[in-house]
């Protein structure tokens, strides 16, 4: 796993992002900046839909895409909408540890189980689902798959500034993703 930046002053926050929606993110979820009042969104974030993290920051702040692992392949209109037509200018990608989109074949009998007793599908239809879908959900590594796909967004989206973030689930904090 890459080395996490913490965020604990204002000082600690790369010059880079100071004074942009990404250093304000870290200042309202790490250093309880009091909330200030938005009537439009000034940061797009793209997070993962597991259920262990709340990110602390105003009303009308931020759009928020939630897919697996923070995985925006799959999500690219709804980034363009958020660019195009909700106006933001900056992007914060926010990974976590123990994402469940890494080593998906280790729950593939689990996902097929649930399908078939829960949601009342055919074994077959399961398990043709899994692997049809496993390798494009799978991001093998927390840290490297944000770093990742914050190259992709930034050569697909040029003037638009995209941050790595990182959610530690013991301790609830936001951390930067070192790049170097
Ligand atoms: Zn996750």
């Amino acid at each position: 796993m890459k080395r996490l930046i913490k965020i604990d002053s204002i000082s600690d926050i790369p010059p880079e992002y100071q004074s942009t929606p990404v250093g304000l993110l870290f200042e309202y979820h790490n250093l309880e900046r009091p909330g200030e009042s938005y009537d439009k969104a000034q940061l797009l974030i793209g997070m993962c839909m597991d259920n262990r993290k709340h990110l602390h920051m105003p009303d009308n702040f931020a759009f928020i895409i939630r897919s697996g692992g923070a995985n925006l392949r799959y999500s690219e209109f709804k980034v363009s909408y958020a660019i195009g037509v909700g106006q933001v200018r900056h992007i914060a990608l926010i990974g976590h540890n123990n994402c469940g989109m890494v080593n998906l074949i280790a729950r593939k009998n689990e996902f097929i189980e649930g399908l078939v007793n829960s949601a009342g599908w055919e074994r077959d239809r399961a398990e043709e689902h899994f692997f049809h879908f496993a390798p494009m959900f799978e991001i093998g590594s927390e840290t490297d798959f944000i770093l990742s796909e914050t190259k992709r967004l930034r050569l697909r989206y040029p003037k638009i500034m995209i941050a790595p973030l990182f959610y530690l689930v013991e301790d609830n904090k936001l951390y930067l993703i070192d790049e170097k």
